[in-house]
C-alpha cells in the first residue's frame, strides 16, 4: 500500500452572527499576516540577507511577539496565528538567495478572503456527524453543517474557505492507494494521466494518444460569476445587490450541474469503450500543497478526484477494471531512456538526453502510469510524439465531441 492525499470540498451552512465572526477573524489573520511582512521588510533592511528568516521559529517568534503587543491578535486561536507564519514563511521560501528587494505583497481581505487554515490533525477542528466546530479565538468556537458527507478518510488538515459569498470547509485526506494490476487477458485498456493544462491525456492499448480538453462550461460559468462578484462589489442599492446575489446563485449552482453532468458524460464514454481503466493518482508531499494559488489549485484537485471517483464507479457496476496507479515519479522518469530528472511543469515537451526524441509530457506519464499498473508498452518511442485525437465536452449539445 501507498499514500496519497485526496482534497474534498464541502460547503458549509452558518448563522449569520457565526459568519460575522468568521469574517473578523480572517480579517485579523490578513492584517497578522501583513505585519508579518513589514517587519519581515524591516529586517531585510537591516540585515540585507533574505537567509535570516528562512527558518520557521523566527517566524513563530514574531507572531508571538505580534500576539503580546495586540490584544486584536492575541484572542485568535494559536493554530490560526502560527499558520500565518506557514504561509508568510512559504512566500519567503520563493523568493531566491541574494536577492535585493523581498518581493511579497500584502494580501488584500476585500479581494482574496484570508482562510483559517487547521495544520495539525484534528486539532482545533472535531467533527460528528454533518455537524463541524472549530475554534477561532480563545473562547469562541464555531459550529456549522456541513451539506455533503464526508468521506471516511484520515483527515490531515482543514481550511476554512470563502468563495463568491459561499463558505467551505476543505479537507485534506490521506488515502491508501492499494496494489491493483491490471489482468493479462484484458485487451481494451487506456492509461490516463490527469493534469491542469488539459482535462487528461490517454494512451490506450492500441497505441492511440488522446487530449481531453479543459471543460469550457467552468471558463464560461467562471467569467460569469467574476462578472456578476464584480457588479456586487460596485453596487450601492440594496435592492438591486439582492437580485444580484440571487444570480450569483444560479448561475453557480448552473455550473455546478453542469460540471456535473460533463463529468459524468466523459465517464460514461470511457466506461463503454475500455475494459479497464488505469489511473494516476496524486501523490502530493505536504510541501505540494502550497499556499499561494490555493483556490485555484483545490478546485482543479476537487475536480480530478471526483472524476476519478464517478469513473470508477462506471467501470465497476459495469463489472470492468480500475486501477488506481502511484503516480510518484510517473512525470519525472523519461519513458524511453528511464532517466529521471526534475522537470519544471510549464515544460510541457522534452527532448529524450539518450536517443534525442521529442516526448510529449502528459504523453510520457501516461505511458510510465500505463507500465506501472501492468500494461505492457515496449516501444514507447514513435507513439509519444503526437496527440492523435482531440476530444472536448460540447455543454451546447450536452456531449463529448472529437475535434481532431
Ligand atoms: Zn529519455
Amino acid at each position: 500500500m501507498s499514500k496519497a492525499y485526496e482534497v474534498q470540498k464541502i460547503e458549509i451552512k452558518l448563522k449569520e452572527e457565526d459568519r460575522l465572526s468568521l469574517d473578523r477573524t480572517s480579517k485579523t489573520l490578513c492584517k497578522l499576516n501583513n505585519s508579518l511582512i513589514d517587519s519581515l521588510k524591516n529586517d531585510f533592511l537591516k540585515n540585507g540577507d533574505i537567509r535570516t528568516i528562512k527558518d520557521y521559529y523566527t517566524l513563530l517568534n514574531k507572531v508571538d511577539n505580534f500576539k503580546l503587543k495586540n490584544p486584536e491578535f492575541d484572542d485568535v486561536y494559536y493554530l490560526l496565528s502560527r499558520s500565518v507564519g506557514f504561509r508568510v514563511l512559504d512566500s519567503v521560501k520563493k523568493v531566491p538567495y541574494g536577492t535585493r528587494d523581498i518581493n511579497i505583497n500584502h494580501k488584500d481581505w476585500e479581494s482574496d478572503w484570508y482562510s483559517l487554515f487547521y495544520s495539525k490533525k484534528n486539532r482545533g477542528f472535531s467533527i460528528e456527524n454533518r455537524v463541524i466546530t472549530f475554534r477561532i479565538s480563545k473562547t469562541r468556537s464555531i459550529k456549522a453543517t456541513l451539506t455533503e458527507k464526508i468521506g471516511h478518510y484520515d483527515i490531515i488538515n482543514m481550511r476554512i474557505d470563502k468563495q463568491h459569498y459561499r463558505y467551505f470547509a476543505i479537507f485534506c485526506h490521506q488515502v491508501e492507494i492499494p496494489k491493483t494490476i491490471l489482468p493479462k487477458q484484458v485487451k481494451r485498456w487506456i492509461a490516463i494521466d490527469q493534469n491542469h493544462e488539459n482535462f487528461f491525456t490517454g494512451i490506450d492499448n492500441r497505441g492511440i494518444t488522446y487530449r481531453f480538453e479543459k471543460l469550457k462550461s467552468e471558463t464560461y460559468f467562471n467569467l460569469a460569476i467574476d462578472e456578476i462578484v464584480d457588479k456586487i462589489k460596485a453596487c450601492t442599492n440594496s435592492y438591486r445587490k439582492a437580485r444580484l446575489y440571487k444570480a450569483l446563485n444560479r448561475v453557480t449552482n448552473k455550473r455546478a450541474e453542469q460540471t456535473f453532468s460533463a463529468l459524468h458524460s466523459i465517464s460514461k464514454v470511457i466506461a463503454t469503450n475500455f475494459d479497464a481503466v488505469l489511473i494516476g493518482n496524486y501523490v502530493p508531499s505536504r510541501d505540494d500543497l502550497p499556499y499561494e494559488n490555493l483556490k485555484k489549485i483545490m478546485v482543479d484537485r476537487t475536480h480530478i478526484a471526483r472524476f476519478r471517483s464517478i469513473l470508477e464507479w462506471d467501470m465497476k457496476k459495469r463489472g470492468k477494471i480500475f486501477v488506481l496507479v502511484d503516480e510518484k515519479n510517473t512525470t519525472s522518469r523519461c519513458c524511453i531512456c528511464g532517466n529521471k530528472e526534475h522537470k519544471d511543469p510549464s515544460i510541457r515537451e522534452f527532448t529524450c538526453k539518450k536517443t534525442g526524441a521529442k516526448v510529449i509530457r502528459d504523453l510520457n506519464s501516461c505511458v510510465n502510469i500505463a507500465r506501472k499498473g501492468g500494461a505492457p508498452i515496449d516501444n514507447p518511442i514513435d507513439i509519444i510524439t503526437k496527440i492523435n485525437q482531440v476530444y472536448i465536452y460540447d455543454y451546447r449539445i450536452s456531449k463529448v465531441r472529437r475535434v481532431t
